[in-house]
C-alpha cells in the first residue's frame, strides 16, 4: 500500500466538475472582488451556522485580528488565550500590538476550561479568545457566562471546528464573534486562502465590514481606525458555496474514523482524545504518546504519515523574548511533547484506516517485548 497521507482533498469526479464550473462562472462574470458569490456565500454560511451575520475576510488569522479590532482591542490591551493552538491567535494579538496572556488548558480536552478563568481574569484582559482545538467545542457556555460577569468579551477561534455543535448551537455562535479559516485542509476548505467572522451583533458586523475594506465607512471615507484590506475573493467564495452542502457528511466521516481509532486504541498505553459526539468535528485526530519520536519513526517506516499539532507552545516561540503566562502552563508544556496526529479525513478508505490501526497496534506490541 502507498503511504497513508495526513490529508487528501475529498474531490471525486462530480465535485471536481462542480468546482471547475464554479470557477468558470467567476472567470466569465467580470467581477472578482466583493460580488455576488461572496455575498451569497456569506448569506449561506450564516444560515447554516445559525448566525445573523457573516462577513468574509482573507484568511483565518485576519478573521481573528479583525474581530479583535472590532471588539475594541488596542495596542495597550491584553488578550487572554491558550498557548497550545499553533500561534494563530497570538499572531493576531501581536499584529495589533496588544499583549497576549496565556492560560493553561484542561488535561482531558486540551481546551481552555472554566478552572483557568479566575487566574486569567486577574490579568484584566479586554477579550479572551477561545480556541475549539482539534475540532472539539470547549466548555464555551460556561466560559461565556463567567466572562460576561467580568465584562470580558469572548471571541471563538473556530478555524478547526466548522459545524461542531452542542444543544443545537454551532461553534462561533456563543461568544460575540466566531472566526473561521477556509484554508484548504480545514473541515470546510477553499482552493486558496479564506476566512470569515460570524456574529449576532449587527454593529459588530458593520465594524468588521469596514475594517476588511480599508476602514471605509463609505467609498474613500476612513472613519474607523485599524482598517485593512482583507477580503475573500469571488473564486474562493464560489468554491466554498459548492462545498458547504457537503460539510455535515464530511464531519460525520471524520467522526466515524476518529471513533474507530478510539475503540481500537482503548487498551493501549496512550492517551486517546475524548469521545467524538456532535460537539466534535474531528478536525485532527490527536492523541498523546510517551515516546513520540520512536512512535513517529515506526509509523513512517510502515507507511503512515503523522504530524505534531503543535510542537512549540506560543509562550516559548523564539520570535518573542518574553510572554505573560498565568502561572506555569503544566498541561500545555507537557502535552506539546507528547501530542501526535494520525490521518483522519473524509475519503480515507477503510483499508487505510485499517492499516493505521494495525500499525499502531503493532508498534505497542513491539514496545512491550
Ligand atoms: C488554521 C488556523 C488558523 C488560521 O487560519 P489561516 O486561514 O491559515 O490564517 C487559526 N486558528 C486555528 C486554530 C487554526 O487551526
Amino acid at each position: 500500500m502507498k503511504e497513508v497521507p495526513l490529508y487528501r482533498h475529498p474531490v471525486d469526479a462530480v465535485l471536481h466538475s462542480k468546482i471547475c464550473d464554479s470557477v468558470r462562472r467567476v472567470v466569465d462574470s467580470n467581477r472578482y472582488i466583493l460580488g455576488e458569490e461572496v455575498y451569497s456565500f456569506e448569506r449561506e454560511f450564516a444560515d447554516v451556522m445559525g448566525a445573523a451575520h457573516c462577513v468574509s475576510v482573507g484568511n483565518g488569522t485576519d478573521a481573528l485580528e479583525i474581530a479583535l479590532r472590532a471588539a475594541g482591542v488596542k495596542a495597550s490591551d491584553r488578550v487572554g488565550l491558550v498557548a497550545n493552538a499553533g500561534f494563530y491567535g497570538s499572531t493576531a494579538v501581536r499584529t495589533i500590538g496588544a499583549e497576549p496572556v496565556y492560560a493553561d488548558v484542561c488535561d482531558s480536552s486540551l481546551n481552555l476550561g472554566v478552572d483557568q478563568l479566575a487566574g486569567l481574569f486577574v490579568m484584566r484582559p479586554k477579550v479572551i479568545i477561545v480556541t475549539h482545538l482539534y475540532g472539539r467545542l470547549a466548555d464555551i457556555e460556561r466560559i461565556v457566562l463567567a466572562a460576561s460577569r467580568e465584562g470580558v468579551q469572548v471571541i471563538e477561534d473556530c478555524a478547526q471546528s466548522h459545524g461542531a455543535m452542542r444543544d443545537g448551537r454551532f461553534a462561533g455562535t456563543f461568544g460575540v464573534a466566531g472566526c473561521f479559516s477556509f484554508y484548504p485542509t480545514k473541515n470546510l476548505g477553499a482552493i486558496g486562502d479564506g476566512g470569515a467572522i460570524i456574529t449576532a451583533d449587527s454593529n459588530f458586523a458593520e465594524r468588521v465590514r469596514q475594517i476588511r475594506q480599508y476602514g471605509w465607512s463609505s467609498k474613500y471615507r476612513n472613519e474607523l481606525e485599524g482598517g485593512r484590506n482583507s477580503r475573500l475573493d469571488e473564486i474562493q467564495a464560489a468554491v466554498l458555496r459548492v462545498k458547504l452542502p457537503y460539510l455535515r457528511a464530511w464531519n460525520d466521516a471524520r467522526r466515524h474514523i476518529a471513533s474507530r481509532y478510539n475503540s481500537a486504541f482503548a487498551d493501549l498505553p496512550l492517551q486517546c482524545p475524548p469521545p467524538f459526539d456532535e460537539s466534535s468535528v474531528a478536525h485532527l485526530y490527536t492523541m498523546r504518546v510517551a515516546n513520540r519520536e520512536a512512535f513517529r519513526r515506526f509509523m513512517k517506516e510502515v507507511g503512515v504519515a503523522t504530524d505534531v499539532h503543535y510542537p512549540v507552545p506560543d509562550h516559548q516561540q523564539a520570535a518573542y523574548a518574553s510572554s505573560t503566562t498565568v502561572g506555569t502552563l503544566l498541561v500545555t508544556d507537557a502535552s506539546c511533547n507528547t501530542v501526535v496526529t494520525l490521518p483522519c479525513f473524509p475519503g480515507l478508505t477503510d483499508e487505510e484506516v485499517g492499516h493505521v490501526i494495525d500499525s499502531v497496534l503493532r508498534y505497542f506490541a513491539k514496545e512491550r517485548v
